[in-house]
């Protein structure tokens, strides 16, 4: 898709540039007085939180931003492989495959040897991350991501939107309430910014918050949650540019490096025109803000004018542009219980996103591990609101998502001693030499991360140990399902496996058979299915609630390297009657496809078979035998609630 060709225009890109306007700001509304889960912050983070909630009729959400109305403009770009992957579990990827920018190609440039003043490709090599997961890497604006999770949000069942122009003043946690479930130990006090007559300061009290207020949080300061690390000492140009050059590789990612003046990475943006640079522009002093170093666009532009000799830039547009500065820094806890939890507390408030960890914009990283937070947390708080799972669920999210954060703030610290090359102020060596080779390897090495797609969370009560990883090699234990393709057997179809990991708070059991004819009675998989069907401890039976699908909870689906099956010669629990009519459902039961096998390509056994069980954020939580029904009991009687 082609866009922004006579000028950059923010909005929905189905929509032609020459009628495109930004989606209307909903009516400012009273906040509701009590809610089960307040929201604050309408940035990836909290939008993906408020898109998960919204999948529940039975709580109540309510989420507000200081800001007038949504994003229109710039910030974060990159979307990761991952994150494509969670929007697809909220069943908004393909718009974002069809109009983002989809990365192909790094580009490496240095100094030119014979005229150092001038800069020389030195190599292009195609994208570390390709073949990670069936999504690419793509580029596309911030605001049009918030604007999907929006339209998610307000098509949902509980058409949630934001309360904008409520800016937090103060979060009052009650010590004494928190640890009883059905209480509002929350207090929030907003001021409101909108020109209307209605009164100026206003409370929600709410069961559960979460901090997705960005760096400079409110709810964090008020939790006296505090941020280790390094505050900010370089300053950064970020600009959106549409612009008419020489420079052949606008099209592909680069890095480049000059000799004096610094290095700029130039990444293409959707829509074909549209480019985006990041500048180096130096080293700040000890408490000296970016904002305070006074530059202009045209400054900045200057600077990547210098860098890029003796390409031309003729910038015709600045679509966007802000001087970005940000420290190292990840906060002690991002719940509201003491660091380490060793009392074993519910926690009532979480932060979230940029509210919790800030890094530098090089890496890509902000919303693509903003977005993961809130979507790790999410569907365990819906869990505990309906009563599914027990409160000690909550307790996994500062553990998990601390875990990545730390990985994050390492991971940019490599990085910007690499992209971050001109000789500092102290003229320390170790920071002046650094070549593109550097940067090219470390691409290499943290493809995975880079992605999204190599997180993996620790053991837990969600999380077994890796005791029968052998039996799936592929579908690593704690790491995101990776989707493979299989035939469905109803009707001959090719379906992504992951793609059924919807997000909308179910479990899933992913049965891979053995070699065993799954018709007969005494085969490992029918002996399993009968088993979850019918024991009374089967932990489909005993917690789906009475008279609800059979699946409302815990979603089966089985593989079969056999490809003569017949769905009518397979136990009725593997194509069940579901709904009002009791229609059948013919969508769960696949088979492996010649050149294309799952069993091949996830390393699964195929004497053996297995199950492996999946989250509700798409993360596997244990590969077991088909034959280890207790342990699949044990482990979700470890954290679920029967039914009532
Ligand atoms: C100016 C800027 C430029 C950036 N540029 C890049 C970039 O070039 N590349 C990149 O990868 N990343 C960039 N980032 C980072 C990336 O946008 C963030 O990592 C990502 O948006 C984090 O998401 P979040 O939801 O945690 O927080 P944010 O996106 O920061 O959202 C926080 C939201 O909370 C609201 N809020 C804050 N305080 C209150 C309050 N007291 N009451 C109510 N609402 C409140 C804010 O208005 C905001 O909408 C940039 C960030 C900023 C701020």
């Amino acid at each position: 898709m082609q866009f922004h060709l006579n000028g950059f225009k923010p909005g929905n890109y189905q929509i032609p540039d020459s009628v495109r306007e930004p989606a209307a700001i909903p009516p400012v509304l009273d906040l509701p007085q009590e809610v089960d889960v307040l929201i604050v912050g309408c940035g990836p983070a909290g939008l993906a939180m408020a898109r998960q909630m919204s999948e529940f009729a039975d709580i109540k959400t309510c989420i507000v931003d200081a800001k007038s109305g949504p994003l229109l403009f710039g910030q974060a770009d990159g979307i990761s492989c991952r994150t494509m992957e969670i929007m697809e579990g909220f069943n908004s990827s393909e718009m974002l495959v069809k109009e983002a920018y989809l990365l192909n190609q790094t580009a490496f440039w240095e100094p030119n040897k014979e005229q150092p003043a001038n800069i020389k490709r030195t190599h292009k090599i195609p994208d570390a991350r390709i073949g990670l997961s069936e999504f690419a890497h793509g580029i596309v604006n911030q605001a049009r991501l918030h604007e999907l999770l929006l339209d998610g949000m307000k098509n949902s069942v509980t058409h949630l939107v934001p309360h904008y122009s409520r800016q937090l003043t103060k979060l009052d946690v009650d010590a004494k309430l928190t640890q009883e479930l059905d209480a509002h130990p929350i207090t929030a006090t907003f001021e409101r910014s909108d020109m209307s007559q209605s009164p100026t300061v206003e409370t929600v009290r709410a069961r559960y918050v979460v901090g997705c207020d960005g760096a400079r949080s409110t709810v964090r300061k008020n939790l006296s949650i505090v941020l280790e690390g390094d505050s900010a000492n370089k300053a950064w140009g970020v600009m959106d540019l549409l612009l008419v050059t020489d420079y052949p590789d606008i099209r592909v990612k680069s890095f480049i490096q000059s000799k004096e003046d610094g290095a700029v990475m130039t990444i293409p943006r959707e829509g074909g025109y549209l480019v985006r640079f990041y500048i180096e522009l130096g080293l700040l002093e000890k408490d000296q803000r970016a904002s305070q170093l006074n530059l202009t666009a045209e400054d900045v532009i200057a600077r990547a004018q210098k860098i890029m000799q003796p390409y031309r830039l003729d910038v015709k547009e600045v679509a966007w542009w802000s001087i970005y500065e940000v420290g190292q820094r990840v906060a002690d806890r991002f719940d509201d219980t003491p660091a380490g939890n060793p009392e074993g507390l519910i926690p009532r408030a979480f932060v979230a996103g940029d509210a919790c960890h800030t890094h530098s914009p090089k890496g890509g990283w902000g919303l693509n591990t903003s977005l993961p937070d809130a979507f790790n947390l999410g569907w365990k708080v819906a869990a505990v609101l309906q009563g599914k799972s027990q409160p000690k669920l909550l307790q996994t999210y500062s553990s998990e998502r601390r875990k990545v954060a730390l990985q994050l703030i390492e991971a940019d610290r490599q990085l910007s001693s690499l992209v971050a090359t001109r000789p500092t102020k102290n003229n320390d060596a170790s920071q002046t030499k650094t070549n593109t080779v550097d940067i090219e390897k470390f691409m290499e090495r943290q493809s995975g991360f880079v992605a999204g797609t190599s997180i993996e969370y620790n053991p837990s009560m969600i999380r077994t140990g890796a005791e029968n990883q052998d039996l799936a090699s592929g579908f690593k234990i704690g790491q995101r399902f990776h989707s493979a393709q299989a035939i469905r057997v109803a009707d001959g179809g090719r379906q992504h496996l992951g793609h059924l990991n919807k997000a909308d708070g179910r479990w899933r059991i992913f049965i891979f058979g053995n070699q065993q004819n799954p018709a007969q009675s005494s085969s490992d998989v029918n002996s399993l299915v009968q088993f979850l069907a019918s024991e009374d401890f089967s932990p489909v039976r005993k917690f789906t609630p009475e008279g609800a699908d059979v699946d409302s909870v815990i979603d089966v689906y089985a593989v079969f390297q056999q490809q003569d099956l017949s769905i009518d010669e397979l136990p009725d629990f593997l194509w069940p009657a579901k709904g009002k009519y009791g229609l059948r459902d013919y969508e769960k039961v696949f088979h492996a496809e010649n050149g294309n096998d799952v069993f091949e390509q996830r390393g699964i056994d195929r004497s053996s078979g297995c199950m492996v069980v999946v989250r509700p954020d798409q993360h596997i939580a244990t590969v077991l035998p088909l034959t280890a029904q207790n342990k699949l009991v044990e482990f979700f009687d470890e954290f679920m609630v029967g039914k009532m």
